[in-house]
């Protein structure tokens, strides 16, 4: 039965599988093996988890019939999510069943939402660990082994994990995540967040300075700063003695001023200019012209902004708690163009939210016509239990319709990132090597400045990844830009 599993991960599949920390000699008593679903701040959150599991003996494992401890890092943001791990942990009963001391945990917003109830629906599963709850994890396992079932489902109004340094488990050695807060104050009426990962907190901005020196430090050129807010990060450093503690090995100054994204964004743009710098995502209502001037004063802040429109219509939006209107939204992104007029846009969109007409999704597709999208990520409209939506809205629209309009919406995007591509050609790109191109060992992959994908020939020059080159753009395929090397 075991074998008919595939025991080493598949890289297609949402739940990626991390492979054991690069460089890594220590020789560990025990295995984990880890697979987030979801948004990055899931997999970010496996980052910690691994750094804490390292602590206490682990090691990490691609092979999860050879792990001690099999966590899945869950995902609540649609059923279809829920589903999947669902499935997942039944591929995962079969290996139990012949390795019946095998732990099983479910971390995330699955195990928030859910909590001890999943313990009951899904018999393996032996441990249930919310997002705030990673640092009880030795403990809890401690009580797992001891053949009890162990939950902590706890959100925190503090947690941030500031102190821990995740342990760079997948990573490509050049692009590198940095969690700068957690949770969301925001009640989007559709979403499931605000209840799964509680209220929003900022991580002590020296810590997350601290991060970026340090992956700099070991090769890494680009960091993307994350949150499910951005823009509302706000910290206020601690008292002096405090201060002196946290900041032992920063030498920048934030005297008592409280920090807001844009004073971060510098920050972390003046850790070096060879430092690329992203950040996603951000919510229309809070980036602020002073963001969008400190992305245009340095070269090293990417000019990509993630702004999730999720509705082209008022009224819809308004049903959403989104707290803006069409009209706003298009200023906004005006305000963009005309600070950073080669700025790329992307955006999330949802079809067929409750009441949705035929109308409301005309307004969607010509919001995102306006907004010239360069990549969108879409979704059809998915109830969600416990959500202001559900509570007062009914789920009218029929799904055939929802896929009717959310094909509409996908065929849209593709000609709008055709467009945008075919825009580009002729011009010449700082691009960043990210690695070999998948297709050809001959060409390499990067992205430029806008987080467009671009191939082109490697030529037998002596360059690595991580390394910057200019490529002119000769052609483009709706992803991808196709070019070559350049001397600028
Ligand atoms: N905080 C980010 C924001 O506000 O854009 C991201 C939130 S969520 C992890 C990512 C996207 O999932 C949302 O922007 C929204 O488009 C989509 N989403 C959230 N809840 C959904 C639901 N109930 N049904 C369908 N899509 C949903
Ligand atoms: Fe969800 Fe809205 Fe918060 Fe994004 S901003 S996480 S969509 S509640």
């Amino acid at each position: 039965m075991v074998e008919t599993l595939p025991a080493v991960h598949d890289e297609n599949r949402q739940g990626e599988a991390y492979a054991p920390f690069a460089l890594d000699e220590n020789i560990y008593q025990k295995k984990f093996y880890i697979e987030s679903y979801g948004c990055q701040m899931n997999f970010s959150d496996s980052e910690i988890v691994a750094s804490i599991l390292q602590g206490e003996g682990f090691g990490a494992t691609r092979n999860y019939l050879e792990a001690d401890l099999v966590l899945l890092n869950t995902c609540s943001i649609r059923e279809k999510a829920e589903q999947t791990i669902r499935k997942r942990l039944t591929e995962f009963r079969k290996v139990k069943d012949a390795r019946p001391g095998m732990l099983v945990g479910v971390l995330g917003c699955m195990a928030e939402r859910l909590k001890a109830k999943l313990l009951e629906e899904e018999k393996l599963v032996d441990m249930v660990v919310g997002p705030d709850a990673y640092r009880t994890l030795p403990g809890l396992i401690e009580e797992a082994e001891t053949g009890q079932k162990a939950v902590n489902v706890l959100l925190s109004r503090d947690e941030t994990y500031a102190d821990i340094s995740p342990v760079r488990l997948e990573s490509n050695g050049v692009s590198a995540f940095i969690s700068i807060m957690r949770g969301c104050n925001n009640m989007c009426s559709f979403c499931v967040v605000p209840f799964t990962r509680g209220r929003e907190r900022s991580r002590d901005a020296f810590s997350i300075i601290a991060e970026a020196k340090d992956l700099f430090a070991r090769g890494f050129k680009e960091v993307t700063l994350l949150g499910q807010n951005v823009d509302s990060y706000y910290w206020v450093p601690p008292s002096p003695e405090g201060e002196l503690k946290a900041s032992s090995d920063f030498s920048g100054n934030f005297g008592s001023a409280a920090v807001t994204f844009a004073n971060l964004l510098e920050m972390v743009a003046q850790v070096s200019p060879e430092l690329r710098v992203r950040f996603s995502t951000s919510h229309p209502k809070d980036i602020t012209e002073d963001v969008l001037l400190t992305m245009a004063k340095y070269e090293n802040i990417c000019k990509y902004i993630h702004l999730p429109v999720q509705s082209g219509s008022s009224r819809v939006l308004q049903l959403m708690n989104r707290t803006y209107t069409r009209e706003w939204y298009m200023a906004k992104v005006d305000q963009i163009k005309k600070i950073m007029p080669d700025c790329g846009i992307s955006s999330d969109v949802i079809s067929g939210f409750c009441t949705e007409t035929e109308e409301d999704h005309q307004d969607t597709l010509s919001i995102m016509q306006y907004s010239g999208y360069d990549m969108s990520y879409m979704f059809f409209y998915s109830e969600r239990p416990g959500t202001l939506a559900a509570r007062r809205y009914t789920d009218d629209i029929p799904l055939d319709v929802k896929k009717r309009r959310l094909q509409e919406i996908v065929e849209l995007q593709g000609k709008l990132s055709l467009a945008s591509n075919k825009q580009d050609i002729g011009k010449t790109f700082k691009v960043l090597i990210e690695g070999e191109s998948k297709k050809s060992a001959d060409d390499w992959m990067g992205r430029n400045t806008q987080n467009k994908v671009i191939v082109f020939a490697k030529n037998n020059t002596p360059l690595q990844k991580g390394d910057y080159v200019w490529v002119k753009v000769n052609d483009c395929t709706q992803a991808t830009l196709l070019g070559e090397m350049v001397n600028n």
